[in-house]
């Protein structure tokens, strides 16, 4: 059972032992609107907190003391994307690309090229449209399928890793989840908030300042600060004694079905 219906069950036993001691001893209308505004609450950090787990199972760091993953979001984008490949070949790492649907039918080569260069491919939805968790199960069902779909035509292999845009589920996002096959849904435990950091010494900062084993980084594609910190960020990772492997090493789950 998933912990939002674990909290409405605690709320209905609480509502109702609530009533039973308003009638007995008569209360204040203040428990009643405390007891709603915990659950709102509740219910709205579980939407926005990917690692609460609050309507889905989620992997969001791994157990290694050695290895950290780095993921990049959004992509492939030309121009950008093809950047990333040749710093990371230079430094002879291994990434893990959630990618959009769209974004691969338009450019199946530079997708093809992420395959080859042997980084993974996870599934990222097809529009990433900021309306994404507002659809119908059967919707984000058919947007996931979608986007194996551009992903199986471009390189051949489907994905199982699935990360939620913005890292935001719901009971709908969770429904499409379950319809649309035996996703794995990866978080990260390190989010680098490159898309608003346009700093580079603070988005330096910002994810080396606790990095350690296990940690699953956030980054993406389209991020210029990003690019420009990417290779210090490499060389500092190996400082640290650390390895970088792909989310599917990391985690010891299969990234393909
Ligand atoms: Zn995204």
């Amino acid at each position: 059972m998933s912990r939002f219906w674990i909290v409405n069950i605690a709320f209905v036993v609480l509502l109702i032992a609530l009533y039973l001691l308003d009638v007995q001893y008569g209360l204040s209308v203040v428990w009643y609107i405390v007891l709603i505004v915990a659950l709102v609450a509740l219910h709205t950090a579980g939407s926005i907190i990917l690692s609460l787990q609050f309507f889905i199972p989620t992997r969001c760091k791994g157990e290694s003391a050695n290895a950290i993953a780095i993921t990049f979001d959004d992509g492939p984008i030309a121009g950008m994307t093809d950047k990333i490949l040749a710093i990371l070949k230079e430094h002879n790492v291994k990434a893990s690309f959630f990618c959009i649907g769209h974004r691969v039918a338009r450019e199946p080569m530079l997708a093809k090229r992420l395959h080859e260069e042997g980084h993974l491919l996870g599934n990222h939805t097809y529009w990433h449209k900021a309306t994404f968790d507002l659809q119908s199960g059967n919707t984000i069902a058919k947007e996931l399928a979608d986007t194996d779909n551009a992903i199986v035509k471009a390189v051949g292999v489907k994905p199982k890793f699935f990360r939620p845009p913005y890292g935001v589920t719901n009971p709908m996002v969770a429904s499409g989840i379950k319809r649309g096959g035996k996703y794995t849904v990866i978080g990260w435990s390190v989010r680098s908030f490159d898309t608003v950091i346009k700093d580079r010494a603070k988005l330096f900062q910002r994810v080396t300042r606790s990095l350690k084993g296990g940690d699953i980084v956030l980054f993406h594609d389209y991020s210029e600060s990003t690019l420009d910190i990417l290779s210090d960020f490499l060389n500092h990772v190996s400082k640290l004694g650390l390895k970088v492997v792909r989310v599917d090493e990391l985690l010891n789950e299969k990234a393909y079905v």
